[in-house]
């Protein structure tokens, strides 16, 4: 696709430097280019009603609202475009920055070291391909509240287990519960379908006590078979902030017949955490009845070290775009081996998601890390089956 068509806005704090790049992309045939000074400038072009913009070039270091911060608005906007990061910082920092805007679901074309020179800037521009219709995908699937109302009360909701296992000696050690719909025209519908409109619409604990009760319940089950394996369930953020939900978790786990530490509730840090004393009194709370706490997703959040040391966790669970680019690139793979070791000093137990691959598998378990999850293993299965997938599973040799 060729540059005339596109638009293109450039952050750059530094006068001289952000007209050098307009001169340059006018010189490559660009028509459409706007200019911001900071992060906050950039923003109000990329959200406001204007010409959607295709190509972002933006600067990491800019005062105010920073290039990463930039990034993670226009990662949350969930809009198809691509980037360009332009930075006169240390590349294993850059690399960083880079996987963090990729964990952010943003086309990442590259990124270019000071000074930008036209050749390396064509070179990524050449990059560019328009976003596939699929690239919009999760705000444009969301189904509707009253829809998703209808289905809470057709039971139409259920968890699926993916299982998890120890990459030192390939024993099944537990199985995450995840959320799916059994709709009656559409289908089997996965999380992003229904999960951010049940947080907006006040429903998410309704489905959080189907996933928990059932969980406990299928737990209790392994246990009584010999199967010594732990469930994890997701906690939404928004859970969080009802002072009364450690306890209500507590009685309805009890009430199934599991002990708390056969269950590990699993945390997507986030920076939208609104209430912070509420959520930590009830992982506190949690942690002390005897719960697993996980840290999700962990690498795409934005004070990752800081919830670290607030929150009393007991397991660090790898984000999979990590694990994705580790096998790929020396600057990843370091980032990795220093969160798990990371892990490690603070004893807590690592666990990788989106394990795909025998080169991922060899890599964590080189790495020393302790559990894997992802389709390589195993995808996510109906409850019933897990026990016979468990029966049937042999490690890889
Ligand atoms: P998550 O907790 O990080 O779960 C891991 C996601 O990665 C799951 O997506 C899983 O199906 C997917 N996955 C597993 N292995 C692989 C792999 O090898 N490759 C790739 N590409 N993906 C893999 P899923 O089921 O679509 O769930 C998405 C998210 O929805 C979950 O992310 C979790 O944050 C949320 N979620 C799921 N169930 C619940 C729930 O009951 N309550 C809440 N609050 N959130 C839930
Ligand atoms: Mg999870
Ligand atoms: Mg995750």
């Amino acid at each position: 696709m060729g540059i005339e068509t596109l638009h293109v806005l450039v952050a750059e704090d530094h006068d001289f430097q952000r007209r050098t790049l307009v001169r340059m992309l006018a010189g490559m045939g660009a028509k459409k280019v706007s200019e911001a000074v900071d992060g906050k400038a950039a923003l109000d072009v990329f959200a406001g009603g204007g010409t959607p913009v295709d190509i972002i070039i933006s600067d990491l270091e800019m005062p105010g609202m920073d290039g990463m911060e930039f990034m993670r608005h226009v990662g949350e906007a969930n809009r198809a475009v691509s980037v360009i990061l332009s930075s006169a910082l240390d590349p294993a920092l850059v690399s960083s920055v880079e996987a963090m805007t990729r964990a952010y679901g943003i086309t990442l074309l590259g990124a270019i070291e000071k000074p930008v020179t036209q050749e390396k800037l064509s070179h990524l521009i050449a990059k560019y391909a328009p976003p596939q219709p699929k690239a919009a995908r999760p705000a444009a699937a969301a189904m509707p509240i009253e829809e998703i109302r209808r289905g809470l009360a057709a039971r139409e909701f259920e968890p699926f287990f993916q299982p998890k296992v120890s990459l030192v000696d390939g024993s099944v050690t537990g199985a995450e519960a995840l959320a799916r719909w059994r709709h009656p025209e559409k289908g089997l519908l996965a999380p992003y379908a229904f999960i951010g409109p049940m947080e907006e619409g006040g429903l998410i604990d309704e489905l959080t006590w189907i996933v928990l009760e059932k969980s406990a319940a299928l737990g209790r089950d392994w246990l009584a078979r010999g199967l010594q394996a732990t469930v994890s369930v997701n906690l939404s953020l928004k859970s969080l902030t009802d002072p009364g939900l450690a306890e209500r978790i507590s009685a309805r786990v009890a009430a199934q017949g599991l002990a708390p530490k056969h269950m590990v509730l699993e945390i997507t840090e986030t920076a939208a955490m609104t209430d912070v004393a509420k959520a930590l009194e009830n992982l506190t709370r949690l942690r002390m009845k005897g719960f697993g706490l996980s840290i999700d997703d962990y690498g795409t959040g934005y004070s990752s070290m800081q919830q670290l040391s607030r929150v009393p966790f007991s397991e660090l669970k790898i984000d999979q775009s990590f694990v994705f680019s580790a096998t790929e690139k020396e600057s990843s793979k370091v980032i990795l081996a220093s969160s798990l070791d990371m892990a490690k000093k603070l004893k807590l137990k690592a666990v990788a998601e989106g394990v795909e691959t025998r080169a991922h598998w060899n890599l964590l378990q080189e790495l020393g890390c302790d559990v894997a999850q992802g389709y390589f293993i195993a995808k996510p299965m109906e409850a019933g089956a897990f026990q016979a997938w468990a029966l049937e599973w042999r490690p890889p040799e």
